[in-house]
Order: structure tokens, then sequence, then C-alpha cells
């Protein structure tokens, strides 16, 4: 697998680019098919679910982009010694630029001097790609593709935050996560996912954020106490009566998911990376054979 050529990893990352802008996970469509049965018959709330399970379908059939705006690609890959890392890099550069041509992705690119599009879907840190090595004989790849609406809406808090008294610990963090669901008040595109990182810094503590977004909304937190935190925060969000979009309504997150980072002595960051629900991620498996296997 090592010496698989540049096309080959090309081919098989435009693959999992197609599999993750055209078809939502079936955990993802699960929580919206669910938050629809608890909204009143009728409502601007069921109407808002209808349109997006719709909308979802059309794209799933078409193979189509499910929304206008395809996103940041971001790319997770962990790899055996003997792959490299600068060809995974430029083998994700491609993968991007030949899934744009195809209209798989939107010409989602711009550079930020001359405020011109590049036209190819990518720019520096476009897409944003982050290998690591790991011990296991496969490669693993996990894309998500983030909006910018949902990203406009992230938020990070530096802990204690004494308007919402919020102190250093899990209560505190409560409260800052809620706080950042109402000042989205359903922009960015809800019912939204939240990826929550407790620790780390500005920087890690965001990238940390992002990668809960690649768990399954169905599983478990091996942290007990973060898995209580987890299910109490969504039970919260979805009372808080924002509703799909802002429409009100009983369905304004699909699920939180908390991971931690280490942290210095002097500070204690809570990361909230906000994912509307066109929560298009996918994961692929390629064997030491090369054959390519999609765990849900
Ligand atoms: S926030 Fe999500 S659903 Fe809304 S426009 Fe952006 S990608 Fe599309």
């Amino acid at each position: 697998m090592g010496s698989k050529p540049l096309a080959d990893w090309t081919a098989v990352l435009v693959d999992v680019i197609a599999a993750a802008t055209a078809r939502l996970p079936d955990d993802v469509m699960a929580a919206i098919r669910a938050g629809r049965g608890r909204e009143a018959p009728g409502s601007l709330a069921a109407m808002a679910l209808d349109a997006i399970v719709k909308n979802a379908d059309l794209a799933c059939n078409g193979r189509a982009p499910m929304c206008q705006d395809t996103g940041v690609p971001i790319f997770w890959i962990h790899h055996p010694v003997g792959v490299s890392t600068g060809m995974l890099l430029r083998a994700c550069d491609e993968a991007v630029r030949r899934a744009t041509a195809q209209q798989l992705l939107r010409e989602n690119a711009v550079d930020t001097l001359t405020g011109r599009n590049t036209g190819t879907g990518q720019a520096s840190s476009i897409p944003s790609v982050h290998c690591a090595e790991w011990e296991r004989p496969e490669v693993k790849i996990e894309l998500l593709l983030k909006g910018g609406g949902c990203e406009n809406v992230s938020a990070q808090y530096s802990l204690p935050d004494r308007a919402l008294g919020a102190d250093r610990n899990l209560e505190g963090a409560r409260k800052v996560v809620l706080d950042a669901v109402h000042q989205a008040q359903g922009r960015g595109c809800g019912p939204g996912i939240l990826g929550v990182c407790l620790g780390g810094d500005r920087g890690s503590g965001y990238h940390e954020a992002k990668y809960q977004l690649m768990r399954r909304l169905d599983d478990e937190n091996p942290a007990p106490e973060l898995a209580a935190l987890e299910r109490r925060l969504l039970d919260e969000a979805n009372q808080l009566g924002i509703g799909p979009m802002g429409f009100g309504g009983k369905t304004t997150v699909l699920g939180v998911k908390i991971g931690t980072l280490g942290r210095v002595p002097a500070s204690y960051f809570v990361s909230i990376a906000y994912l509307c629900w066109a929560a298009r991620r996918a994961t692929a498996l390629v064997g030491s054979n090369g054959d390519v296997t999609w765990p849900s």
C-alpha cells in the first residue's frame, strides 16, 4: 500500500468526497426524522424538517451536493509507516480540485487578500488536512465538509466567565455551551450538532471540537461524566424553544459530542464547533491490499 501511486490515492479521496457531499449519515437522518416526529403537525418547525428530509433524499438519489455551500473539506488521515504524508497532502489537494471540476464541490475557495475565487475549490489550507501515523496496517480517511454559515456561529469561551456565572468545571462548561446555542438562535442552519472541546488552547480546542463532529450521534462517550453532560445538554438545548432555522419548536440540536484536551493552569477554554443539519461526513478504510471499505 505504501507504493500506491498519487493517482490512486486521489481517486479514493474523490470517492470519499462524493460519499460525503451527497449523503447524510444514517444516524443524522434518524435524528432529523425523530425531531420531525416531535414537532406539532403543520408547524413551521415540521415544515422545515420536512424540507430538510426532502432535500437530503433528492441529493442522495441524484448524487448531487445537498447544499450550495459545500464547505471547507477537513480531512483526518491515519496511516501506517511507509505511506508518505507529503503525498497524501498532494492527493487531498488534487482530489478537491477534481471534485470541484466534477461539481461534487462548489468553487468554494477565495484568496483572502484579493477576494478572488480561486476557481478550483483549493487554496492555502483548503482543504484542511491532518495526517498522523499509527500502528495499524490500514489507512483511515475521515472527511467533514464544514459549511461557512455554521462555522460563523461557532464560539469559544475562556472560563471563568463572570457574566454567565460559569466556573472552571463541567457545570461552567454546560452554561457556556447553552449560551452558544442561545446566541446562535437557529442561525447556521439549525438544527445543529455541537462538537465541544474542554481544554486545549484556542487553536487545538477548535480542532478537537471539530473532530468530535466525526462521531456518530448514537454513540456513547466512554467517559461517564461526559456522556451524562452530552445527554443533559441535548435535552436542555431542545427546551430553549429555538427550533429548526430559529422557527421555534423542539428540535434545536440533534446531538452534542464532547472531548477533552490537556490545558495549562492559566487557561480553561470551552470550544464549540457548531455544525448545521447538513452534517456531511464520510469515513473510508484502505486496507493493506488496497481494498476500500466504508464503516458507518
Ligand atoms: S450552514 Fe450548512 S446548510 Fe447552511 S448554507 Fe452552510 S453548509 Fe448549507
